[in-house]
């Protein structure tokens, strides 16, 4: 086989779009996400940023174009912006056609100009609820100012931001307009997203979170005009636009809908573990081939493996009011 032959599934589907979690640690403690009391994987486990810079490099080689950093919250790990200025020879070469991030904003006033300069031009950013109370409750050791002013240096740095919101029942269904009209207002995406089943937070607490997003969108129509747009990025997303503001609005719906079909991605944890697919169990250690030997050829050899086995779906199911489905790893794990 030809060494650079690009990576294609059991399923004929191309795998262009890596996410990598360069930690498992956070400042926040979101409750739908992490405990309040995390057990953190030694640092030792962790692979270092040469490492991971191996990694994402032989995936680039491999046909990766998309590259999005995330975690546990990305910016909190030590000499990050080494690696994004790193990863940035490859936007240079054209190899990679965009760096991104999805970060909770907390370290956006000290980094957005440096990720800017490194070819970032637009991340996600995560923001649940836009009153100062509620975002500490939801965030346990967040604060609200401190993302705004975040949102507001990568705006200054040029960067396009989406924002993230996880659709919360009893929690931020009452924000809906108001996040709206506040993303329209400042010329931001917002994508709402289903809350997920990952680790174990207790059954209960997970069906008590959960709204679905037909619900929120028959409550977006009440007061807005949709139009169904067709943008696919090969991810879970719907979108449609807002005829009164034009705002783009995406719906991340892995309980309500199946988007397994054209998935193109797979995610890289911060210990070299490949995991096909964010609904299943099975996963490559990719961290043994790479330190088994100081050429990729072993490496490159895993990774193909690794993706003859992508499974084609996931079965997280809400329907019969028990979660099934439900994955042990958190998502700060595998990287949401
Ligand atoms: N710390 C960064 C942040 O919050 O954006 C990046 C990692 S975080 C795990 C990535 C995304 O996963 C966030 O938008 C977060 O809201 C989402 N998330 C975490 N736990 C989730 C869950 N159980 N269900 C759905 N989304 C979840
Ligand atoms: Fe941290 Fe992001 Fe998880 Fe919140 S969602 S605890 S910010 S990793």
């Amino acid at each position: 086989m030809d060494p650079a032959a690009p990576l294609i599934d059991p399923f004929a589907r191309a795998i262009s779009y890596l996410r990598v979690s360069v930690t498992d640690r956070c400042d926040f403690r979101c409750t739908y996400c992490m405990a309040e009391q995390m057990t953190f994987l030694p640092k030792a486990d962790l692979l270092s940023l040469e490492e991971l810079d191996r990694l994402c490099s032989a995936f680039v080689r491999l046909g990766v174009q998309k590259l999005r950093i995330t975690g546990g919250e990305p910016l909190v790990r030590k000499g990050i912006l080494t690696f994004f200025q790193a990863m940035s020879r490859h936007l240079e070469t054209g190899a990679l056609k965009e760096l991104t991030l999805t970060t909770n904003g907390s370290q956006l006033r000290k980094y957005a100009a440096d990720l800017a300069a490194c070819g970032v031009k637009r991340i996600n950013v995560s923001l649940d609820t836009l009153d100062d109370a509620k975002f500490a409750k939801i965030t346990r050791w967040g604060r609200l100012p401190q993302v705004l002013d975040g949102i507001a240096a990568a705006r200054e740095a040029g960067m396009a931001i989406k924002i993230n919101a996880v659709a919360l029942k009893g929690f931020n269904e009452d924000e809906l307009y108001t996040l709206a009209d506040w993303c329209a207002r400042d010329g931001h995406d917002l994508t709402f997203i289903e809350v997920m089943p990952m680790g174990d937070l207790g059954e209960p607490q997970r069906l008590d979170q959960y709204w679905s997003l037909k619900d929120l969108r028959a409550r977006l129509a009440d007061r807005f005009t949709l139009i169904d747009l067709p943008d696919r990025t090969g991810g879970p997303a719907r979108y449609v636009r807002l005829a009164e503001t034009g705002q783009r609005i995406g719906f991340i719906t892995p309980l309500t809908h199946n988007f397994c079909e054209s998935c193109n991605r797979v995610r890289l944890t911060c210990t070299g573990e490949l995991y096909m697919c964010l609904g299943q169990e099975d996963m490559a250690d990719l961290r043994a081939p790479l330190r088994a030997s100081p050429d990729d050829a072993l490496l490159t050899q895993s990774i193909r493996a690794a993706i003859a086995r992508k499974p084609k779906g996931h079965d997280f199911d809400y329907s019969r009011q028990k979660v099934a489905g439900q994955m042990t790893r958190h998502m700060s794990h595998t990287g949401g």
